[in-house]
């Protein structure tokens, strides 16, 4: 099922010909990210606005487009003089500051191509320095011939249903009265299918059937790729790990707790089951 509009962002590693003043820069330190605020609100910044605090246009990484914008990005040191009216955010705050949800696609898949960036700076075969490969997106070692694309961790994240209700489990890292669905990373080996179940069973102690898939999202903590599936409660009762969920329960959709925002995929598959009762 696609519950996704068309996105305003689209990733490509094919660098323009010219570059322009106008261009976006998403400029990130660590998981925050440089905007422009103005009277109207906060957007992201063109390179023109940086008169001087960015040397050149070089060292930018070019990673797709936003709405016909070209966008680049880089890492800076969060301790840069700023021009004013600039202000570093938190990437989870983007879409309650601009109320564009793609912009969060945009500067996660900016954090996951600068991490990836930094990881792979030497040959993890030779420890030979690399460079980026000019024909795609990917770093090759000039001494041995390894090529490194970047990763992308699988994650499987699951709506699980019994009669007419949704489990909800809190994990210890989320804040205090959050709930969410059940996730996971797939182990090398198995099916996506096979990680849904292994990860319910693990962490709630129930057996699910009829799993589903349902639609996936880029996860840029830092390179995940979470696959949501919806999965019917077979057996068992719920016994949480104690380890990464600390309570977990049947919620009916009038009756839900605090529930992850929209940007995740999560918040929307649940908002998904809410919205349908
Ligand atoms: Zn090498």
């Amino acid at each position: 099922m696609n519950i996704e509009k068309e996105h305003k962002y689209i990733p490509s590693y094919s660098r323009p010909d010219t570059f322009t003043d106008q261009a976006w820069i998403i400029a990130l330190a660590e998981n925050k990210v440089l905007m422009k605020r103005t009277e109207t609100g906060y957007s992201i910044p063109a390179y023109q606005d940086f008169k001087g605090v960015l040397q050149d246009s070089g060292d930018l990484e070019f990673i797709g487009t936003y709405d016909g914008h070209d966008c680049y990005c880089k890492r800076i040191p969060e301790a840069t003089v700023l021009p004013e009216h600039f202000e570093f955010v938190e990437r989870r705050e983007i879409t309650a500051l601009t109320k564009e949800p793609d912009l969060f696609l945009l500067a996660g898949n900016a954090n996951h191509i600068l991490h990836w960036y930094s990881m792979n700076q030497f040959c993890g075969r030779c420890g030979h320095k690399t460079y980026s490969k000019e024909d795609e997106r990917a770093k090759v070692c000039p001494a041995c011939g390894n090529i490194i694309y970047p990763r992308i961790s699988p994650a499987t994240i699951t709506a699980i249903f019994k009669d007419e209700q949704i489990l909800l489990a809190h994990n210890r890292k989320f804040k205090e009265g959050l709930y969410s669905l059940v996730a996971g990373f797939v182990e090398a080996g198995e099916t996506l299918e096979e990680c849904v179940e292994r990860e319910i069973m693990e962490e709630i102690g129930i057996k699910v059937k009829n799993v589903r898939y349902f639609t996936s999202q880029p996860w840029a903590f830092p390179d995940s790729l979470m696959f949501a599936f919806t999965a019917e409660y077979e057996s068992g009762e719920i016994t949480v790990d104690g380890d990464e969920i600390t309570d977990a329960g049947w919620y009916t959709a009038d009756c839900l707790p605090d529930i992850p925002t929209r940007d995740s995929v999560a918040g929307k598959l649940i908002r998904w089951y809410r919205d349908k009762q």
